[in-house]
């Protein structure tokens, strides 16, 4: 066996163990995933085609694994356009592929060339690739996703290269015989068996993190509200990461007598009731500000950079605005109100649950003084003009 041989084999075996680890990822949820393990699972059919049909007429042996091989591209490309959230472009990369497939088969068939068929298959090939490539180059945000362009740029480069090679020194009347131990396929499928070997890592490495980033995003936010959870405000909070932070304002807010909405109306109307809560906490907090649902109906805000004055008239501007709406569209004939308690971090905290627990306490005066108010510690916040006063 010569290393032309090693490489027929060894790329259908990693080609279908690339498969499996991708349809492994595909049972976690991951349709690029699933893409890319079909895709791989052609390319490793149709590397392993010229092995395994040795019984066959060549012709039919080169048309099976030719079918296989652009079955694989157009899996790749789809795979590409999922991952990068882009149409499928379905129409225009299936007409690539039947016509170029069909030159390919005439190739195979009428002329019985066999640098025309592997100049026609490249061409083929590289532009099913370089289709989703031109439609995925603004998308790359994330490292991995710049080493996947970068990596099916250089396949794209590689197959281009092969084809103008082909083309200039392979004899037209060249055959499959002596093509298989030529330098040509030691060559092509050297660089066949490296470049797949890495896109497989790098596109495996490209979907296992977005799945991972998926389950996190899950984990950190709250599915009815949209708004983080505790645990994602925690990781969220570079304060509260670096243990002590000096600076910023903490809103607590609870929901008033949440309980006898449940009950007068029914929980559905009290979801309703939450969700409008929370919308309106992000439109009234300023921008960069992380807001949370803790619980129930209790909400956190942190204002990074202001001051507890400002986060005061952000939260009286809010209780304002909460007790003005009018709820007739969720089937409530009431209105609603909310309380609120303000803290800011202090030399001496250990944390920023330091100044959420001095929010907490402003916040049960507010329910204690009677609700329907914004307590910044111990005085009662109303918002006169833009001035702050304490009634
Ligand atoms: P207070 O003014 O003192 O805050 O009174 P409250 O009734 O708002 O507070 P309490 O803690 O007695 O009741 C909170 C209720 O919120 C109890 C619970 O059933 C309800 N609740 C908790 N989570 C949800 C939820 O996701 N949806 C709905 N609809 N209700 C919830
Ligand atoms: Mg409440
Ligand atoms: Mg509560």
């Amino acid at each position: 066996m010569d290393a032309g041989d090693n490489f027929a084999y060894m790329l259908p075996v990693m080609m279908l163990t690339f498969a499996c680890a991708f349809l492994v990822v595909a049972r976690w949820g991951s349709r690029p995933a699933l893409a890319w393990g079909m895709g791989y699972l052609c390319a490793g059919c149709g590397f392993a085609a010229p092995m395994v049909m040795s019984a066959f007429p060549t012709v039919v042996m080169a048309l099976t694994a030719d079918t296989l091989l652009l079955g694989a591209m157009y899996l790749f490309g789809q795979a590409l356009l999922i991952q990068f959230g882009m149409p499928s472009y379905a129409a225009l990369r299936m007409s690539i592929c039947l016509v170029g497939g069909m030159l390919v088969t005439f190739a195979v068939l009428g002329r019985q060339s066999l640098p025309a068929e592997l100049i026609l298959h490249d061409l083929t090939s590289s532009l099913m690739l370089a289709v989703p490539l031109v439609a995925i180059r603004r998308r790359l945000q994330q490292p991995i996703h710049k080493a996947l362009f970068v990596i099916v740029s250089l396949v794209v480069l590689d197959t281009m290269i092969r084809t103008a090679i082909t083309a200039a020194v392979m004899a037209p009347s060249a055959d499959t015989a002596g093509f298989i131990g030529s330098p040509y396929a030691f060559y092509m499928q050297a660089t066949a068996s490296v470049l797949g070997l890495v896109l497989a890592l790098v596109a495996l490495a490209a979907v296992t993190l977005d799945v991972v980033a998926t389950y996190r995003d899950a984990a950190e936010h709250d599915p009815m509200t949209g708004l983080l959870n505790r645990r994602g405000f925690e990781r969220a909070s570079p304060d509260a990461a670096r243990g002590r932070p000096s600076s910023g304002a903490v809103i607590s807010c609870d929901i008033d007598h949440f309980k006898s909405i449940n009950d007068g109306y029914g929980h559905g109307a009290g979801d309703n009731v939450i969700v409008a809560f929370a919308q309106m906490l992000r439109s009234h907090l300023p921008q960069h500000a992380l807001a949370a649902r803790f619980g129930g109906e209790e909400f956190v805000a942190y204002l990074p950079g202001h001051s507890a004055h400002t986060a005061s008239l952000v939260a009286e501007g809010l209780r304002r605005a909460f007790n003005a709406r009018d709820w007739s569209d969720c089937g409530i004939q009431r209105s609603i109100t909310a309380s609120f308690g303000i803290a800011s971090p202090q030399p001496g905290d250990h944390s920023l649950h330091d100044a959420i627990a001095r929010a907490d306490t402003s916040l049960y005066a507010a329910k204690a003084a009677g609700r329907n108010r914004v307590m910044l510690g111990e005085q009662v916040v109303r918002r006169a003009g833009s001035a702050l006063a304490a009634a």
